[in-house]
């Protein structure tokens, strides 16, 4: 029974390998060259096959009027629904997102991701701050983080790895190596 729930759960979540297709749904307008830096990203962390498919409008029922951005965990399920055979979907918007989080109503995000699931989103409305990554090069690195969740990746302790909680801050993000550490390689 026990042997029965493992295999499933391991089925659901899939392991990241080159017959895994992954899609990046660009929400809104997305310059091409990002939406190019974090395919790049994905592939060489991740080593899956990666396909970019056309940009769809922002759901409306996932905007959020009072803030003007856009709701992530909605745009979660939109993505969840993308047509196709793809084992997850990775939503990309310039648009700002948020979410509920630690008692704060709406959080602004640079990222949200299923763990363990099948869609994550990421926004560059919030990487574009002066210092020593470009917006491009933080995108990536939340892509990384994000699809991490999908694989059922929590958070690391390890400062440097890409799953360390950046708890909102874009300087976590620019600590990183952008690369998943040992321990969670291993976890993969
Ligand atoms: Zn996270
Ligand atoms: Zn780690």
């Amino acid at each position: 029974m026990i042997f029965a729930i493992a295999i499933s759960i391991f089925c659901t979540l899939g392991s990241p390998d080159e017959t895994m297709q992954v899609a990046i749904q660009p929400l809104g307008a997305v310059p091409a060259k990002s939406i190019a830096a974090v395919k790049q990203g994905l592939v060489r962390t991740y080593g899956i096959e990666v396909s970019i498919l056309k940009p769809v409008a922002l759901p409306k029922e996932a905007f959020h009027a009072p803030r003007n951005r856009y709701r992530a965990e909605k745009l979660l399920t939109f993505l969840g629904e993308t047509p196709g055979s793809y084992a997850k979907v990775l939503g990309i918007t310039a648009r700002d997102i948020s979410t509920t989080k630690d008692g704060h109503k709406d959080w602004g995000l640079f990222g949200l991701g299923q763990m363990p699931g099948n869609a994550c989103v990421l926004s560059s409305f919030r990487l574009g701050r002066k210092g020593p990554k470009t917006r491009d090069q933080r995108l990536t690195e939340v892509a990384n983080h994000e699809l991490g969740h999908t694989f059922g990746l929590d958070h690391c302790s390890t400062s440097r790895c890409v799953m360390a909680d950046a708890k909102g801050s874009i300087k976590t993000v620019d600590i990183s190596t952008g690369n998943l550490c040992g321990k969670c390689k291993d976890k993969l």
